[in-house]
C-alpha cells in the first residue's frame, strides 16, 4: 500500500488544485456576501483539513497573512503567496505567481475565456 507521505502529498496536490481554482474563478468585483463566503470557506478549510500538522501550520499562516477577498486578483495572488510560504517551509521551489490565471481554469462557461473545451 501507499506510504503515509505519498498519501499526504496526494491529498495536498488535490487540495491546492481546488483551492487555487476557486480563487482563480472568484468574482472580479465580489459583493460583501461573496467576500464573507470566501473568507469563511478559507478559515473553515483550515480547521477541517484532515492532516492535523498541515492544518495547524496553515492556521498560523492565516493569522500572519489574512485572506484577501477584495477581488479575484487579490484573492488568487494571496493564495499563491500562502502556498509559497508552505513550499518554502517544506523546502520546495517557489512558484511564479504571474502564471496562475492560465494554470487554474475550471472548464466552466462564465465570464470570457476560461479555457473550456
Ligand atoms: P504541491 O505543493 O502540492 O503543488 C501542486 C502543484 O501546484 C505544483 O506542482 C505546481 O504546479 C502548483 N503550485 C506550486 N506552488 C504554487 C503556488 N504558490 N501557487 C499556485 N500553484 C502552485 N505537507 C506536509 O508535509 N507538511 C505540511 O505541513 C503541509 N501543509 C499543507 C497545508 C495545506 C493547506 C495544504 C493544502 C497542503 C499541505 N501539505 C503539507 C502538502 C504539501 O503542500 C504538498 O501538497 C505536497 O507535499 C505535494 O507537493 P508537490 O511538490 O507535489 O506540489
Amino acid at each position: 500500500h501507499l506510504g503515509n507521505e505519498t498519501i499526504k502529498a496526494e491529498l495536498g496536490r488535490a487540495s491546492w488544485k481546488l483551492f487555487h481554482t476557486i480563487l482563480a474563478r472568484y468574482p472580479e468585483k465580489p459583493t460583501a456576501e461573496e467576500r464573507e463566503a470566501l473568507s469563511s470557506y478559507i478559515y473553515l478549510f483550515s480547521r477541517v483539513y484532515p492532516c492535523g500538522e498541515c492544518a495547524s501550520h496553515f492556521q498560523k499562516l492565516l493569522k500572519k497573512f489574512p485572506p484577501q477577498t477584495s477581488s479575484r486578483i487579490a484573492a488568487s495572488q494571496w493564495g499563491c503567496h500562502v502556498h509559497n510560504q508552505v513550499n518554502s517551509r517544506l523546502g520546495k521551489k517557489i512558484f511564479d505567481c504571474n502564471t496562475i490565471a492560465e494554470k487554474y481554469q475550471c472548464g466552466c462557461a462564465d465570464d470570457g475565456d476560461d479555457g473550456a473545451t
